[in-house]
């Protein structure tokens, strides 16, 4: 079966609205070709907070988003893939067995290869306040309060090859491909940890031992399980903030020989805030103006604001009334097509209408 799907994405309870862009987008693409099945792709392995895969899916409902079928990585059948994948990557040499420096808290948060442009990564990541804080000149992890240290251990690397960009692959929307190249570029030849020492990570029996294997390499391997359950990836959907993951993905679906999906969609980030009200409940709101919403997300701008109070403000058009177009929209962003958002509005939430439709010929070349 040929499939569009997103990334694993976590089913928070309370997930910003932007996030169901990536399901949007998928849903709109199985309408659309009717050969292409759209299959949702949760993450729920590691430390998650605030899940709730009921309410994330009624939400999803509720905008008229409703996925045939859904991938859990937690599925038990996972396990035994994973294990395949990482022995058919050690026979292969593509996984090394290495004893090298790791640099690590006591939580198990930050942990990486200790080489200089990782410590260097992290030194850096202290002024964006994440995850690690800095105090007489030595670093700690923000959630358990340790001091990073540096060990030696038996670690499993995955070594990734020496490509050129796949210019195979339809990066969209276009202005996110010289980034994408970039980084894909960056990967080359490179030695990337994949075992981790503590839970959550899983214990993965492989021919190398036991290993815990980290929680991102079993679901940024997403393309070859579905190939192992053969289903062929065809369009794969994420925020251009997981860009990396997607590098990664698509590393590991070459060096297992999987073909590659044919289109790469890389969503700008879409967010509503609000300001000056206790009162944020998006769920308030219409369907069509919440789809309306998410369509503002298909932009060449890497990220589009909008607050709460203008999207509530927005009233849905009696498509009889001859004055529909006085509506307000003075606060709407200047790239938004109002006339397609009167006709969107107009709509049921359970059809998709043309204009929605539309945004899909961008996807062609
Ligand atoms: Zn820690």
């Amino acid at each position: 079966m040929n499939i569009v799907t997103t990334l694993p994405i976590t089913p928070r309870r309370d997930p910003p609205l932007g996030l169901f862009l990536q399901p949007f987008i998928c849903d709109l693409i199985s309408h659309s070709n009717l050969s292409l099945q759209y299959i949702q792709s949760f993450n729920l392995m590691g430390r998650k907070t605030n899940m709730d895969t009921e309410t994330f899916l009624a939400k999803m409902k509720y905008m008229g988003i409703i996925p045939p079928q859904i991938w859990f990585d937690t599925a038990s059948d996972n396990i035994e893939i994973l294990s395949a994948l990482i022995n058919h990557f050690i026979a292969e040499d593509k996984i090394i067995i290495e004893k090298t420096a790791v640099v690590s808290c006591s939580c198990g948060r930050v942990e990486t290869l200790a080489t200089p442009d990782n410590i260097k990564a992290i030194k850096q990541s202290k002024s964006k306040g994440k995850l690690i804080f800095e105090q007489h000149n030595e670093l700690y992890c923000k959630i358990c309060c340790s001091l990073l240290k540096i060990r030696l251990d038996y670690v499993l690397l995955f070594h990734t090859g020496f490509y050129k960009p796949d210019y195979e692959i339809k990066i969209s929307p276009s202005n996110f491909k010289a980034e994408f190249n970039q980084l894909w570029c960056y990967f080359n030849n490179k030695k990337i940890l994949i075992s981790r020492s503590s839970l959550p990570h899983p214990l993965i029996p492989t021919i190398a031992g036991e290993f815990r294997i980290d929680v991102d390499f079993l679901w940024q391997n997403i393309i070859n399980i579905f190939h192992l359950q053969h289903n062929t990836v065809n369009i794969i959907v994420t925020s251009h903030k997981l860009m990396q993951k997607m590098v990664f993905a698509l590393i590991f679906a070459r060096e297992f020989g999987t073909p590659p999906p044919s289109n790469v969609i890389l969503l700008p980030y879409i967010h509503l805030t609000e300001h000056h009200s206790e009162v944020y409940d998006y769920m308030k709101l219409a369907p069509c103006l919440l789809r309306a919403f998410l369509l503002l997300g298909w932009s060449r701008q890497k990220k589009i604001s909008l607050e709460f109070k203008q999207l509530s403000r927005l009233k849905i058009p009696d498509p009889e009334s001859p004055t529909r177009r006085n509506s307000s929209l003075g606060n709407i962003p200047r790239n938004f097509n109002p006339s397609a958002l009167f006709k969107l509005c107009a709509k049921h939430s359970d059809k998709y209408s043309d204009e929605e439709l539309q945004i899909l010929s961008l996807l062609k070349p």
